[in-house]
C-alpha cells in the first residue's frame, strides 16, 4: 500500500449488535456470512481496485479495457460497502419507533407511514435479479424517495442519502427464508429502526449537500 500511505483506505465496521440479535427475525449464520464474508469482500475488492488503478495510471493509463473494468469495480464495491454500512444500523432488536421530523415528511410524501412501507416492499420484492430497496433523502428537491437499486449502484441518483436500506440480494435471506423472500421482507420490518432513519434524517438536512446548484434555481423554490 505504499504508494496510498497519504489516504484512507476502506475499512469494515464492527456490527452493532451480536450476530444473534436480530433472532428469531434474522438468523446469526446469516447475520455472520452477511458481514464477516460479503461486506468484507467488498471492502477487500474496494481497496484491491484503487491499488489497481494507481498501477494503472504509474503504467500510463492508457488500457481502456482494463479502466472501463476497474471503474465498474470500484462503483460495485465501493457502493456495497456504503449500502452494508447503511444496512447494519438500519436494523436493532425490537426495531425502532419513526418519530420527529422525518415522520412528519413521510406523512408529507407519501400520504402515511403504511403507503411508504408498502413502496418500499414493493420495490425490493419486485427486484429482477439482485438489489435493494431503500428510503433516501434527494436533496436537490429535498424529497423523500424510494429508490430501488440494482447490484449496488444502478438505478440510483447521485447525492441521494439512503436512511433506510434492506438487502434484497438472495445472500441477506436465502439460507432461512428460500425463496420466501416476502417472508424475509415481514422480518426485516420487526427490526427495521425506524428511529435511527429519523436521526440520520435530522443530521442529512443540515448538511449543504448541492447547496450551490439549488441556489441557481435548479429546481422549483
Ligand atoms: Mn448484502
Amino acid at each position: 500500500m505504499e504508494t496510498m500511505d497519504s489516504m484512507d483506505t476502506y475499512t469494515l465496521p464492527d456490527l452493532p449488535y451480536d450476530y444473534a440479535a436480530l433472532e428469531p427475525h434474522i438468523s446469526a449464520r446469516i447475520m455472520e456470512l452477511h458481514h464477516d464474508k460479503h461486506h468484507a469482500g467488498y471492502v477487500k475488492q474496494a481497496n484491491a481496485t484503487l491499488e489497481r488503478l494507481e498501477q494503472l495510471r504509474s503504467d500510463g493509463g492508457g488500457d481502456a479495457m482494463l479502466l472501463r473494468a476497474l471503474e465498474k469495480s470500484l462503483a460495485f464495491n465501493v457502493s456495497g460497502h456504503l449500502l452494508h454500512s447503511a444496512l447494519w444500523p438500519s436494523m436493532r432488536p425490537g426495531g425502532g419507533e419513526l418519530e420527529g421530523e422525518l415522520a412528519a415528511a413521510v406523512d408529507d410524501a407519501f400520504g402515511t407511514f403504511d403507503a411508504m412501507r408498502r413502496q418500499l416492499t414493493e420495490a425490493v420484492s419486485s427486484l429482477q435479479g439482485s438489489g435493494w430497496a431503500a428510503l433516501v433523502w434527494e436533496p436537490l428537491a429535498g424529497r423523500l424517495i424510494v429508490e430501488q437499486i440494482y447490484d449496488h449502484q444502478g438505478n440510483m441518483t447521485p447525492a441521494n442519502v439512503p436512511l433506510l436500506v434492506i438487502d434484497g440480494w438472495e445472500h441477506a435471506y436465502y439460507l432461512q427464508y428460500a425463496n420466501e423472500k416476502d417472508r424475509y421482507i415481514e422480518a426485516f420490518f420487526e427490526v427495521a429502526d425506524w428511529g435511527q432513519a429519523a436521526r440520520r434524517f435530522e443530521q442529512t438536512r443540515r448538511l449543504p449537500a448541492f447547496a450551490d446548484i439549488t441556489a441557481r434555481g435548479a429546481v422549483r423554490p
